[in-house]
């Protein structure tokens, strides 16, 4: 008899915009080759450097909110003005085909996510300091004084909300970080394998 294939690992890191959490996702892809990144629809303009299809899918308003209307996102949450959700279709076909799937998501749209699959790891990435968020914002250069005041006020309101998630890793050295989130994955791996296995 053909043995079911596991199903991966539904891993959300949400942190601070700023705190790094592009630069630890894009080392923990090249180090972990059953890793998908999830790529979210955005109704805010692509920044430099953003690729279609790869960091987002940029759609308008109306194309979003027709997505909302046909059930297609597995959260969606507004953010600092903009639109943000998670297709649904790619994430349940990638777990069920044993790929773990990553989601950078912010803390409203993890919450849902808990709600609907309780099983799905929680991580919190924490900046250093505020003082610091600060610097690595202003240092990205992708947005304006206005948005970066914006953004830290919404950091503030996401790290007060940091212990409804399973583990909170501080974003201080990325080698550091990223090695602290890998061994946080296996071991959950681990875990829902003998899980899986007691079934
Ligand atoms: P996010 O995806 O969370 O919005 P980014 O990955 O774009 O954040 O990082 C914001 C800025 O901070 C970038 O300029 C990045 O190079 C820098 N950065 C990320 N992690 C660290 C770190 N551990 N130490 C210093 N700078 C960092
Ligand atoms: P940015 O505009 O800096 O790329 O992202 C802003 C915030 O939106 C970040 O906290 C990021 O994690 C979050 N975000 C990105 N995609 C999604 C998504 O699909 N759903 C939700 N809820 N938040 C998202």
């Amino acid at each position: 008899m053909k043995r079911k294939t596991e199903s991966g690992v539904l891993i959300i890191v949400s942190a601070p915009s700023g705190c790094g959490k592009s630069t630890v996702v894009h080392r923990l892809m090249e180090q972990r080759e059953k890793l998908r990144f999830s790529v979210s629809a955005t109704t805010r303009a692509p920044r430099a450097g953003e690729t279609e299809g790869v960091d987002y899918y940029f759609v308008s308003r109306e194309e979003f909110e027709k997505m909302v209307r046909d059930g297609a996102f597995l959260e969606h949450a507004e953010y600092v003005g903009n639109c943000y959700g998670t297709p649904r279709a790619p994430v349940e076909k990638q777990l069920s085909d044993g790929y773990d799937v990553y989601l950078d998501i912010d803390v409203q749209g993890a919450m849902q996510v808990k709600a609907l699959r309780p099983e799905t790891l929680m991580i919190f990435l924490m900046p250093p300091s505020m003082e610091e968020l600060e610097r690595r914002l202003t240092r990205r250069g992708t947005n304006s004084p206005e948005e970066i005041r914006d953004r830290l006020r919404a950091a503030e309101r996401e790290c007060a909300l940091r212990e409804q998630f399973d583990f909170v890793v501080v974003n201080d050295e990325v080698d550091r970080a990223v090695d602290e989130i890998s061994s946080i994955i296996d071991a959950r791996k681990k875990q829902q394998s003998s899980n899986q296995k007691n079934l």
